[in-house]
């Protein structure tokens, strides 16, 4: 995150700008700006050494008026109460635009997982759980992966939580391991759900994707299903991409000119989403600094790591070329860069519908684990392109008739999806 950004306050702000647009009655507003609920926890963790660490934990429920919360857990050495806020936030709306019976949560522990190792990432998980698991569950919250995290470890999660309760409930976490009650399609569904919404919005504006190429920012799971779908599903090149250099602390952009081969640079990247950049310069990549991906004259940007990457200070770094912003991240885009595109015509498909792909099949594994029937790839993934292009359709319909940004046109249509679900249950 940027030094200037809080990521709340960010989301407050977006909030507050459609809030106004809506005319929203001010004791709704107060409803919405602010989480329902909120958990801070100390977990302590025997590591190998025999030493106990505490880590700190957090999980947060900004409102389940449309369905239980629903959200990841972050693992990461920066994490804050306002990240897990913000984040919280955006998954209200995201479910609401997505239009999936849930609301919206997060968690998050302040912890570098790659320090850990595989028996402490265990206890850790484990711990967490036994912390919150009373607040948590198939009807009041269900956690999932998000940066950091790993289907193994929701599969642990979601062990501890079966034995605490005192039967096996695998609809109290998503993200699991396919064979331990997770669904085929998960691992892909984010990335593929941007490039649905891209192929989406190039239809909207005339745009041949098979003549485009973009950049990616990261190469983690949604980086990396976002370049293989834009390669194989939409045709085009990806010039770029980049990612987070332990080792040297800083972030790298790793380049091919003739575009890159998604697959290649998978097979030589951990599960962190760190490339072995050695091996890509043997391959003939060019390594470069860590906004170079920013600054690459292409069709479309994907900004896929972390938040507040397009900001007041790197926004003039976005070449006149590019047409289409797709946000694969949360929060990406600080509200003076998002001023700034608007002005300059970059057509921006908005956070919580660019990346509601994962959510999305999130639910389906839930719906999945209450059948006890499981569905085939193919099928998850025609369900996820009818969620997802319906879902850009009725944000383009409000961007187009009440002539506002796509981000703004998101919020307002799952602003009204909240309200109105609050009015039924006769909270407001
Ligand atoms: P990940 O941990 O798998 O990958 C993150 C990637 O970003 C890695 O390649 C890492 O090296 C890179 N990175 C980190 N800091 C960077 C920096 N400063 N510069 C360049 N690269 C950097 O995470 P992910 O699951 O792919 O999530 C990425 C983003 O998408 C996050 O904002 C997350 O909240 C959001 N998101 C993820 C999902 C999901 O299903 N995984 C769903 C919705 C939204």
């Amino acid at each position: 995150m940027n030094a200037t950004t809080n990521a709340f306050q960010m989301a407050q702000q977006q909030f507050d700008q459609v809030a106004n647009q809506l005319n929203l009655d001010q004791q709704v507003r107060e409803y919405l700006r602010w989480p329902l609920k909120e958990f801070h926890f100390r977990i302590p963790v025997r590591m190998d050494d025999d030493t106990i660490h505490i880590f700190n934990g957090y999980r947060v429920q900004h409102n389940d008026a449309i369905g239980p919360c629903k959200g990841g857990i972050r693992f990461h050495p920066s994490e804050t109460i306002d990240t897990v806020r913000a984040l919280a936030t955006w998954m209200t709306w995201k479910c609401a635009v997505a239009n999936i019976p849930l609301g919206g949560g997060k968690g998050g522990v302040v912890v570098d997982p790659a320090t850990l190792t595989n028996s402490e990432k265990e206890r850790l998980c484990r711990g967490y759980v036994q912390q919150i698991w009373r607040e948590i569950g198939p009807r009041q919250d269900v956690p999932a992966p998000d940066v950091g995290t790993t289907p193994q470890m929701m599969g642990w999660m979601m062990d501890e939580y079966s034995k605490l309760a005192g039967e096996y409930t695998p609809g109290v976490i998503t993200g699991k391991p396919v064979g331990g009650g997770g669904s085929l399609g998960r691992t892909e569904a984010t990335g593929i759900g941007v490039i649905f919404n891209l192929r989406e919005a190039m239809q909207k504006l005339k745009i041949d994707a098979s003549k485009c190429s973009a950049a990616i920012q990261g190469f983690g799971n949604v980086a990396q299903y976002a370049a293989i779908g834009f390669c194989e599903l939409l045709k085009g090149t990806v010039i770029s991409v980049s990612y987070w250099d332990r080792d040297d602390h800083t972030s790298y952009t790793v380049s091919h000119t003739k575009g890159i081969d998604p697959h290649f640079l998978m097979s030589i990247t951990d599960q962190y989403g760190s490339i072995n950049k050695d091996n890509a310069k043997s391959a003939g990549y060019q390594i470069e600094d860590a906004n170079a991906w920013l600054s690459k004259s292409v069709d479309v940007l994907i900004p896929a790591a972390i938040e507040g990457q397009i900001n007041a200070e790197t926004v003039d770094l976005v070449s006149e070329k590019v047409r289409i912003i797709a946000e694969g991240a949360n929060g990406p885009t600080t509200l003076e860069a998002d001023e700034q595109l608007k002005q300059r015509g970059v057509f921006l498909v908005p956070d919580f519908l660019c990346n509601a792909g994962g959510v999305t099949v999130s639910y389906f594994e839930s719906v999945q684990n209450d059948m006890n029937y499981y569905w085939a790839k193919k099928e998850v993934l025609d369900r996820l392109d009818e969620k997802i292009t319906t879902a850009f359709q009725s944000v383009f319909d409000m961007y187009e008739s009440e002539k506002v940004s796509m981000r703004d046109a998101a919020y307002m249509v799952a602003i009204n999806r909240v309200v109105k679900a609050m009015q039924l249950r006769g909270w407001i």
